[in-house]
């Protein structure tokens, strides 16, 4: 079973998805996750990226495209993926579509996470206080949403 976890950052994408993964067997891939450990890990990859997320941007496509492949080719996905942060643009999403279908596979439920902007702000806020990410301060944060209405709604 192939799962895409869809909403605007701070949504409880990440939180729900971990019980989900729990609940199910199934693995959760959250590209955020992978991206933060390149970095903390001072990878090429986390260098390239590191730019992007410090500042509440997208990482560039091929990037992102060339992880998710690689995750997908691994054995732990055998049983088919939850993804958590990933599609994020259009060409992500076709990415999706191609990477499954050259295994024979496709998106089987889409979950979509439909929470207010102000709800958002408040959760964050918390967040930033709990886990002191980087990208939680509120420019960057806002940054995100328009980030997102921008690339990722569509
Ligand atoms: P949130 O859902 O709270 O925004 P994530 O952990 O999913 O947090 O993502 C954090 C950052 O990692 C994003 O702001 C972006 O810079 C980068 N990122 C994560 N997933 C993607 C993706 N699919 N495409 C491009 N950038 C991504």
């Amino acid at each position: 079973m192939n799962i895409i976890l869809l909403g605007p950052p701070g949504c409880g994408k990440g939180t729900q998805g971990e019980l989900l993964a729990q609940r199910t067997g199934i693995l959760r891939v959250s590209t955020g996750d992978l991206l933060r450990q390149a970095v903390a890990g001072g990878t090429d990859l986390g260098k390239r990226a590191k730019v992007f997320m410090d500042q509440g941007l997208l990482v560039p496509d091929d990037v992102i495209i060339g992880l998710l492949g690689e995750v997908l080719a691994s054995p732990r996905a055998a049983g088919g993926v939850i993804m958590d942060g990933f599609p994020r643009t259009v060409a992500q999403a076709e990415a999706v579509d191609r990477l499954l279908a050259a295994r024979g596979r496709q998106v089987d439920r889409v979950l979509f996470f439909a929470v207010a902007d102000e709800e958002l702000l408040r959760r964050i806020e918390g967040r930033a206080a709990v886990e002191g990410r980087a990208d939680d301060h509120p420019d960057a944060f806002r940054q995100r949403l328009v980030v997102y209405r921008k690339q990722t709604q569509p």
